[in-house]
């Protein structure tokens, strides 16, 4: 059974997120730890820690991944939004290890005008510093450290570091602790950056790019988005698959792949006016996947 699913809303209490993918016949889903576009993270009490675990235990739901705040920036240049974004991603982190998912995902960062090697050199600092907090403070409690960061490819708008694999690399390169780190491989996000995703020899060049990067390894996870804006355009916008500039070629080599038959892959897209947008995505992913048995 392939890892397949969607970011589902955690309105009404994070337990409700598990309900909502096994509705949509998810295998992974994808969540939000905190609201995304405010740095405030309420607390998380032990009740809610527990009754996710409990309804993720009891669903078919196999792999659970976190999204982390927007507001995040780890190349920031300014010492207080840097602070609090470290601090930020930290919290992140141990609200994933508490609820049990399996990574958390974050977007590199932006050089704000820095320059792209100063930039780097600055996301790789904190990344360390974060891990390292991270690691300690999980430890002090007793928890064992299970959820891995990610750092997901960039479209590379503005200043936004992370849309070349080989800045991905930079990073990995100079992280004190690599096996806690993998990568998150966004298909709207490559293709707008600029590589060939959707050509028939696209996907395995793209993942050999990530394994070069990363040494021997594959995507942690993927997002498959198809993309609103034209190839090497360097816009984030995502659409439903086989609706945007990739098309349905690109997700069904995605999604008959061997070698990411177990990664988790979740969708990005838009909802739709109907708010039927995953449901039609999956069904469509399935069919591509070859496998036309309906989901509940
Ligand atoms: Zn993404």
């Amino acid at each position: 059974m392939p890892l397949l699913g969607a970011n589902v809303s955690v309105a009404g209490g994070m337990h409700l997120a598990i309900e909502r993918g096994e509705a949509l016949g998810c295998t992974a889903i994808q969540i939000f730890v905190k609201n995304p576009n405010q740095w405030r993270q309420k607390h998380l009490t032990d009740d809610r820690v527990e009754a996710f675990r409990v309804a993720r235990a009891k669903s078919s739901i196999e792999a659970v991944v976190a999204h982390a705040s927007y507001l995040i920036n780890l190349a920031a240049r300014d010492r207080s939004t840097l602070e609090r974004s470290r601090r930020a991603l930290v919290g992140e982190l141990i609200r994933c290890n508490r609820l049990g998912v399996d990574a958390l995902i974050f977007h590199p960062g932006a050089h704000m005008g820095r320059g792209e090697a100063a930039g780097l050199e600055r996301i790789a600092d904190s990344m360390n510093r974060v891990l390292a907090a991270f690691v300690e403070r999980e430890g002090r409690r007793g928890r064992r450290v299970e959820t891995q960061l990610l750092l997901e490819n960039t479209a590379g708008a503005g200043t936004v570091l992370g849309y070349r694999f080989g800045q991905l690399a930079e990073i990995y390169r100079r992280l004190e602790q690599p096996r806690r780190v993998g990568l998150c491989l966004d298909t709207c996000h490559a293709f707008a950056a600029g590589y060939p995703i959707h050509r028939p020899r696209g996907l395995g060049r793209v993942l050999r790019r990530i394994e070069s990067a990363l040494g021997p390894a594959e995507p942690s996870c993927v997002h498959l988005n198809d993309s609103l804006r034209p190839f090497g355009s360097r816009r984030d916008r995502h659409a439903n698959i086989g609706q945007g500039e990739i098309g349905e070629p690109l997700f069904r080599r995605l999604i008959r792949h061997p070698r990411l038959r177990r990664t988790p892959k979740v969708l990005e897209t838009p909802l739709g006016p109907d708010g039927q947008g995953h449901r039609n995505d999956l069904a469509r992913l399935r069919e591509l996947a070859g496998n036309r048995s309906s989901p509940p």
